[in-house]
């Protein structure tokens, strides 16, 4: 986020100014994008949502070419091979509903009856399946490496400054923002100050006494061969939440626990058992090519989760100044990255998200504690 900030900004031919990231960890090595699945989709709930799909992917299409830099764009390894939502009966009419409103918006997304799924996606078992949602363009996967690279190369390019350094506070003075203090003590003044700490995001602002409901919450990805050819398959989704999609001749699952389990992330220690008895077994009900598979490898990474209601949190404060929040996107950062980058860097110059209203994810809905109720997270 903080790349593509930058990145819109310093592309920008409206602003003047220099443009500073901080950045603790110039390997990312925790940070959500480099853990992340890279999905892209339209099936959100939300029009907003939806509407941001609907500029991010045409953007990430095209991004070799946009963030170029001497004639060499990232190569984003696009994968256009869709979503696939699963609903049981019970599930069936929300997804119907959540289908309505994608339709509505233009998305390019087709509801299927089990005996179309059947036709599709023979590798599917479909008892207890009522319909099933599939997005056939404009969703997949991509590498969020690639992409954070590239908005990083082509924001440097432009002219941003990139610093190793570990912001310890925000500092505040009366109702406002006026720059950074880091851990080796010094303080930089700053104009504007755009949160983008990922799931480090809500202890950053508490620094300034701004209660910013981001944490971090742990999701396992576990990586397995199956000796099936099933390389083309979507994003799937089971109606338990269970998530799978191949990456090469390899397979992905994931799976966010119910919230009342979930609790903030406090280690990237390897999970076993909840392959072994949650996602393994779903799974190979499911597909049953799965349930001849081997576990190759694990991984560890944090949602910036927003406990507040599971969607991005864009612009201003009410009433504290000089500070811009790009947070809480919970499992879909990656691909609402252009469309935050682009909001929060328009919000600096012209004081409002104008390619694309983006005010229903303001802070304000906090303080009024009004949440936006997003169907499709995953
Ligand atoms: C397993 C998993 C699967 C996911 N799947 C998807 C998906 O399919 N599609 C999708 O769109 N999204 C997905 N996401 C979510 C997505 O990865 C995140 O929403 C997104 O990467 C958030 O980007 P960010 O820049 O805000 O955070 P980050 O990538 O975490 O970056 C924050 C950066 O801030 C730095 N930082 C933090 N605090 C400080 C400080 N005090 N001083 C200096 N630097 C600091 C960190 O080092 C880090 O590099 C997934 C996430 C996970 C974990």
């Amino acid at each position: 986020m903080g790349c593509a900030v930058a990145y819109f900004l310093a592309a920008d031919p409206g602003f003047v100014g220099r443009i500073l990231v901080l950045e603790r960890d110039p390997t990312y090595e925790f940070a959500s994008t480099t853990l992340s699945w890279g999905g892209i989709r339209q099936q959100f709930s939300t029009p907003e949502n939806i509407r941001m799909a609907a500029f991010n992917i045409p953007f990430l299409k095209s991004a070799h070419e946009t963030l170029a830099v001497a004639g060499e764009g990232p190569a984003l390894s696009l994968r256009e091979q869709g979503y696939l939502f699963l609903a049981s009966a019970r599930g069936e009419a929300s997804l119907r509903d959540v289908h309505a409103i994608q339709k509505s918006e233009g998305a390019t997304v087709e509801m299927l009856d089990p005996g179309q799924l059947a036709s599709r996606f023979p590798w599917l078992n479909l008892d207890g399946i009522a319909a099933g949602s599939f997005g056939y363009e404009n969703e997949g996967w991509l590498d969020p490496y690639a992409l954070l690279q590239g908005f990083r190369s082509k924001a440097r390019s432009l002219g941003v400054e990139f610093r190793i350094a570990e912001v310890a506070a925000l500092e505040r003075q009366g109702k406002a923002v006026v720059g950074v203090s880091l851990t080796d003590g010094e303080t930089i003044a700053a104009g504007w100050v755009v949160n983008a700490a990922g799931w480090r995001a809500g202890a950053l602002a508490a620094t300034a006494d701004i209660q910013l409901p981001v944490e971090a919450r742990k999701r396992m990805t576990y990586v397995f061969d199956c000796r099936e050819d099933l390389s083309s398959m979507p994003l799937t989704i089971d109606p338990t939440g269970v998530g799978t999609r191949p990456e090469g001749q390899q397979h992905m699952g994931l799976v966010s626990p119910p919230e009342a389990e979930d609790g903030p992330g406090t280690d990237f220690e390897l999970e076993y058992d909840l392959f072994e008895n949650v996602i393994w077994p779903t799974l190979a009900n499911r597909i049953p090519a799965f349930e001849a598979i081997k576990l190759s490898r694990a991984w560890a990474g944090m949602y910036d989760y927003n406990t507040f209601d599971q969607n991005a949190i864009l612009g201003p404060h009410p009433e504290i100044d000089r500070i811009l929040f790009c947070n809480g996107f919970s499992g879909h950062g990656i691909q609402q990255s252009p469309a935050a980058g682009r909001a929060v860097a328009e919000w600096l110059i012209h004081g409002t998200s104008r390619s694309l209203d983006l005010s229903a994810f303001g802070y304000e809905r906090i303080a009024e504690n009004r949440p936006i109720y997003e169907a499709a997270v995953v």
